[in-house]
């Protein structure tokens, strides 16, 4: 380990509470006042890089990847406009998209989240009782070694989809009950439904058990014989099942095992139309976003060739949230591909995937917007960091930047849009509906508690 230099970052407690100290709160009034009442007609727009943000790296110079990124369309948004940071992720919740989406769509995700299974229930358009839970349920490959049962594999080798409709079907047809079955998704990944079923039980994600043994979380079902019945079932069928009697002769990891977590009952989100009076699209190649927006009462908005990574159709999503702003107040757009590349490490990944979100998303955003008004409000933000050095995501404050086409009408300063940027900033909200609400500046702003 080299020396490490002091520099302001987001990584710790104290750098954060020291920076939140760093501002009275008359600069913090002064900085919040540039925004008023939107004119009518304005059209918004949110543009988030999912993940992009990061720690500094050494491999950097003590720079982060937005710090080195060319991004003149973030820069400029930032230089011309405001810039801040938000905490997205409430204490005691994790850092997931679904959580930060969840709050700077203007929900409270303390309040609101219920598990990752019901948001994903909704963007399969599956529509439950408010006594039904819903789980995320994977098949994945267990291994007994010794007297250890370990998580050999999350996805059972990316299982292909038309294998796993197989086995599910199977698991439907053996042991479903009036009260569980499992709706079938892609891959290795679908959802269990319990009718008027259980939401307490503690779950453990598969993918942060990878390699461990899992007796303990195995035997956290116990809590719940009647799933845990249909888990034990679900197992003996799969065993011997032909398909995963062929995929172990081909060397391939069976399906042998469910893995049911992140379950909830489906969370009450009140439609945003009705909260902030405007109506919104959003597009996302991603199922979470797509739950979160249906739940929200949001259009939601298919785009060919949109793929969830760096080969994904930038200029396609733009064109449709151009189309979509005609009918539309406000439109969401959301790439995931910075987020992909920074769980697979690649620190060239991951600056190409921001060059090509400024490039190919904001600029081109920027370019597009004005054949249709000339009054629009741009927010470029984050969900939550997804720092390389970690491969996975953080909870710590996300940089944001706001340009108002009315009222920022020149240059303030030549600004990086970046952590560090964002971080001496005065403008901190301590949760997504805030940045939300101040986007949008439909409520006053309390901030003596910020
Ligand atoms: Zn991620």
């Amino acid at each position: 380990m080299g020396r490490r230099k002091k520099i302001k970052s987001f990584e710790t407690e104290e750098a954060k509470k020291e920076n939140l100290e760093k501002f009275s709160k008359e600069e913090k009034k002064r900085a919040i006042k540039f925004l008023t009442p939107p004119e009518e007609g304005m059209k918004y727009v949110i543009l988030i890089g999912d993940g992009m943000g990061d720690f500094i790296l050494k491999e950097l110079n003590w720079k982060t990847p937005l710090e080195v990124a060319i991004t003149p369309g973030m820069d400029f948004i930032a230089s011309w406009g405001e810039i801040g940071w938000c905490q997205t992720i409430p204490s005691g919740l994790h850092p997931g998209s679904d959580v930060a989406i969840m709050g700077l769509l203007g929900y409270p995700p303390e309040k609101k989240y219920t598990g990752r299974g019901p948001i994903e229930a909704a963007s399969k358009g599956l529509v439950l009782k408010p006594e039904d839970v819903a789980y995320r349920c994977n098949l994945v490959t267990l291994k007994f070694e010794g007297k250890d049962l370990i998580m050999e594999d999350y996805s059972a080798g990316h299982i292909s989809t038309e294998e796993a409709i197989e086995l599910i079907e199977s698991i439907n047809r053996y042991a479903g009950t009036d009260k569980i079955e499992i709706v079938p998704g892609k891959s290795y990944r679908h959802i269990l439904i319990w009718r008027g079923g259980s939401g307490g039980l503690t779950t453990y994600p598969p993918h942060d058990l990878l390699g461990k043994n899992i007796w303990f979380a195995f035997e956290a079902y116990n809590e719940e014989p009647y799933l845990k019945e249909f888990i034990i079932k679900a197992i003996e069928i799969l065993e011997k099942h032909p398909i995963n009697l062929k995929r172990k002769s081909q060397n391939k990891p069976p399906a042998n095992a469910i893995w049911p977590w992140g379950q909830g009952r489906t969370p009450e989100l009140e439609s945003f139309e009705k909260i902030w009076k405007l109506k919104g699209a959003v597009i996302s190649a991603v199922d979470l976003v797509k739950g979160l927006a249906i739940l929200a009462g949001l259009t939601f908005i298919e785009v060919p060739g949109a793929t969830g990574y760096l080969d994904t159709n930038y200029e396609g999503k733009v064109d449709y949230g151009i189309e979509a702003l005609k009918e539309h107040d406000l439109v969401v757009i959301h790439v995931e591909a910075p987020d992909e590349v920074s769980h697979e490490g690649s620190l060239e990944l991951k600056i190409k995937a921001i060059n090509e979100f400024d490039r190919r998303v904001v600029r081109y955003f920027l370019e597009r917007i004005v054949e249709i008004t000339d009054k629009y409000r741009i927010l470029v933000c984050c969900d939550h960091l997804t720092p390389i050095s970690i491969r996975t995501h953080s909870s710590k404050p996300v940089p944001w930047a706001i340009f108002d086409s009315v009222r920022n009408r020149e240059k303030k300063k030549d600004l990086n849009f970046c952590e560090k940027t964002a971080y001496n900033s005065p403008i901190f909200f301590k949760s997504g509906p805030e940045l939300l609400s101040y986007f949008l500046m439909r409520e006053p702003l309390n901030l003596e508690e910020s």
